[in-house]
């Protein structure tokens, strides 16, 4: 029996943890794939306070480690289901606590091509720090127009020969410090108001073809493909016990959900900002208010 399940282990998730260690409270994180969401593959973050400059992926190891010294338990299993007694139903077993915080953020946006999946690996990716190293002189493109997409670009010109950075505006959503940056490399092309329509290739990425605002279309060949066009959560699973608004769960006073005992913290709530700081400040609140309601002091 624990006094409090999290679902997710990035920075809300973490935070939730460290809160409620704290407080001498049992937790068990429950996490599918690895620490730190999606920071994880931030190369530099710089607008975190505390830190001038920092990489997601040590930002995010300092928050595992924190919760490893207090003693937080972690498992690497997958949630299939969470029911109204807490209950929390994974692919390998079913727990118990008294609360749930969910704090499972959201998965890279696909561009939903009929072939994407079957390239991803084979040249198609949603991280150009994971993968950016296998495109080392080749011709690479970046599809997205937010801070993500241009990290990536960026990230790109300095390991690959020539990077597209392709957009379905003529304006960017990203910085314009990195758009400044973007502007005064060489090996950078922009190419607006356009969009992927198809992604080519046998064995491998081979070529996209993409369609500007005009119909017009072009095959570029490339050797990888960096999709950066965003995030969505993934929330169906919580239906029984959440209410969703275009797929986040809707939240009532900050952090609580329709049901009791039943919290949500980070970007996968609906909620006006979706930042690192704005992630830890969720986690830290759900942390606090179940902690409260435990104590029925509510
Ligand atoms: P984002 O800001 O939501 O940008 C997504 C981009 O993808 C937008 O330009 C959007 O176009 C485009 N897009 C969405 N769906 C598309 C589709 N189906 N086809 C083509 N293009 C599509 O996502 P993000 O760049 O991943 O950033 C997420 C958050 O993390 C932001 O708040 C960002 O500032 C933050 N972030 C910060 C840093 C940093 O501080 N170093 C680094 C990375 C990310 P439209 O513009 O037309 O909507």
């Amino acid at each position: 029996m624990y006094d409090c399940i999290i679902i997710g282990a990035g920075p809300a998730g973490m935070t939730s943890a460290i809160y409620l260690l704290r407080a001498n409270k049992k937790i068990l994180l429950l996490e599918s794939s690895s620490y730190g969401g999606q920071i994880i593959n931030a190369s530099n973050i710089e607008n975190y306070p505390g830190y001038e400059s920092i990489s997601g992926f040590e930002l995010a190891t300092n928050m595992y480690n924190q919760v490893k010294k207090l003693g937080g338990e972690i498992k690497y299993e997958t949630v299939i289901r969470v029911n109204e007694d807490k209950t929390v139903v994974t692919n390998k077993d079913t727990y118990q606590a008294t609360s749930v915080i969910i704090a499972t953020g959201a998965q890279n946006r696909k561009l939903n091509l009929p072939n994407e999946k079957e390239f991803i690996g084979k040249g198609v990716s949603y991280c150009a720090t994971c993968d950016g190293n296998f495109f080392k002189n080749k011709i690479v493109a970046v599809n997205g127009g937010g801070n993500t997409a241009l990290e990536d670009a960026l990230y790109l010109s300095e390991l690959a020969k020539e990077v597209y950075l392709i957009h379905r505006r003529d304006e960017f959503r990203g910085d314009n410090k990195y758009l400044d940056e973007i502007k005064a490399k060489d090996n950078i092309k922009l190419i607006l108001n356009s969009n992927i329509i198809s992604i080519n290739g046998n064995e491998r990425l081979e070529s996209i073809t993409i369609k500007n605002n005009s119909e017009e279309e072009t095959t570029i060949e490339i050797n990888g493909l960096f999709i950066a066009i965003g995030q969505e959560p993934k929330n169906e699973i919580f239906n029984n016990v959440v209410d969703l608004e275009n797929g986040y769960i809707k939240t009532i006073d900050d952090v609580h959900t329709k049901t009791k005992g039943i919290y949500v913290a980070g970007d996968t709530r609906t909620k006006e900002l979706r930042q690192l700081t704005t992630a830890v400040s969720d986690g830290s609140i759900a942390a606090s208010i179940a902690i409260k309601e435990m104590k029925g002091d509510n």
